[in-house]
């Protein structure tokens, strides 16, 4: 048996950064950029207001307070898009709001709340003592023009693209994002609402992986269900290399496997079967059909999904660009025994992790057999045990998060 992280740099080794290109902004969401990024534009592009209130000059609120308010004359009002009119002379104010220009002249904003205005609207009386600079947000001061914003290598989440937006860019050049193609293989998989016949089951396997590729940000291609026919099998593998930037297929891939899968990958591309030291998904078969990254997974639901997690979502974020491909391993308290028998395997078992008194306590779901999915959607985590007889309650275990570590509640 292979071990896990040879297997894993096995994969990776077979899967390459795509070529760069420039991309909108708004199908940027989750890629990584290909190029240092400079802004061609300060942000924000002019003083203006961090408050609504009175743009003053900060020398005629000498001495102002609650007791002894200073007396200015209302010059005029600035809204946020306005273009200033008129100059803050001495002894003046411009009622301004929030994002509006600074007017010629003010170097302070007073904040409406240490204001009051008289009845007839003419003077305000200023009841706080301001200094050059209160509440005004200078040209650039978030973002100056020429400045680095993001080096190439960064991951484009919704802030990103907003900072970019900012900036006035349009189209951002990353990593393109890969089109993944999905395809099931086995007699007895059936796709429709129809009846089950005589030892049938429902495909769930091509809806899951679908899904996953979706949440690594590459593209989902469904390229349906092949029966266990050697020309129908080739037929999409072929399609699938070269329609798409990777191929994820499941099922056929375990040892004594009576369909094709085998003989027609190994008669159009450069494949390895491995069996790896891990329990679930122990074999996994991964190569290229033309420079096409093609993924064997496990038919087994549960052993699909552990085998994407391990594999196919690191080389798929390697094609992304990413230099981090893996989810962090957290430290975490088991709430239960979790044994198990030496068989020279690491055993990943399905847990609930949810964060409490500064760490994680986990507990595993129910039915730990790789046919049994519905106790791996109530997981949000893996243990990760090593080779060996388990571990007790109250023992210190390796968590590895199957989403966002946000999500471990
Ligand atoms: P295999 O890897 O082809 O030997 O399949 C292992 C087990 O997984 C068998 O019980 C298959 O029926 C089952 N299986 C294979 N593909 C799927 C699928 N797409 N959806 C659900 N179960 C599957
Ligand atoms: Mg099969």
């Amino acid at each position: 048996m292979l071990p896990l992280a040879e297997a894993r740099e096995y994969v990776l080794a077979g899967c390459a950064p795509g070529h760069p290109r420039a991309v909108p902004l708004g199908d940027a969401l989750g890629l990584v950029t290909s190029v240092d990024l400079d802004a061609a534009e300060p942000v924000p592009p002019f003083d203006n207001t961090a408050m609504d209130g009175f743009a003053v000059r900060a020398a005629d609120t000498a001495g102002a307070s609650d007791e002894t308010p200073v007396s200015l004359a209302i010059a005029g009002t600035l809204a946020a898009g306005a273009a200033p009119e008129v100059a803050v002379e001495p002894g003046q104010a411009v009622r301004i709001m929030t994002g509006a220009p600074m007017p010629p002249g003010a170097d302070a904003v007073v904040m409406v709340e240490r204001t009051t205005v008289d009845d007839s609207g003419a003077t305000v009386g200023v009841h706080v003592t301001v200094e050059p600079g209160n509440h005004v947000r200078r040209a650039g001061d978030d973002v100056r023009a020429g400045e680095r914003v993001f080096p190439a290598g960064t991951p484009l989440e919704a802030a990103h693209l907003g900072v970019l937006a900012s900036v006035g860019v349009r189209r951002v050049p990353v990593h393109p994002r890969p089109r993944v193609g999905v395809v099931s293989t086995g007699d007895e998989l059936v796709d429709g609402p129809e009846a089950l016949g005589p030892g049938q089951i429902r495909d769930s396997n091509r809806r899951m992986l679908l899904a996953l590729v979706e949440r690594v940000d590459c593209t989902p291609v469904d390229l349906g269900r092949i029966p266990d026919d050697e020309a129908a099998i080739a037929a999409a593998f072929e399609e699938g290399a070269r329609s798409c930037d990777a191929v994820i297929s499941s099922g056929g891939v375990s040892m004594g496997d009576f369909d094709y899968v085998k003989v027609v990958l190994d008669r159009l591309g450069d494949m390895r079967w491995m069996q790896v030291a891990i329990r679930p998904a122990k074999p996994l078969a991964f190569g290229t059909i033309d420079g096409t990254p093609v993924f064997g997974l496990p038919g087994n639901p549960v052993s699909s999904l552990v085998s994407f997690e391990l594999f196919a979502r690191p080389g798929l974020r390697r094609m992304l660009g990413h230099a981090v491909l893996d989810r962090p391993r957290l430290l975490g308290v088991t709430e239960r025994d979790l044994r198990r028998r030496p068989d020279g395997k690491v055993h990943f078992v399905r847990v609930t992790a949810r964060y409490e008194d500064g760490g994680f306590r986990v507990r595993p779901t129910g039915g730990q057999g790789s046919h049994q999915l519905a106790a791996t959607a109530a997981a949000n985590a893996l243990v990760v045990l090593p080779d060996g007889d388990g571990v007790a309650a109250g023992d210190a275990v390796e968590v590895l998060p199957l989403g966002d570590v946000g999500t471990l509640t």
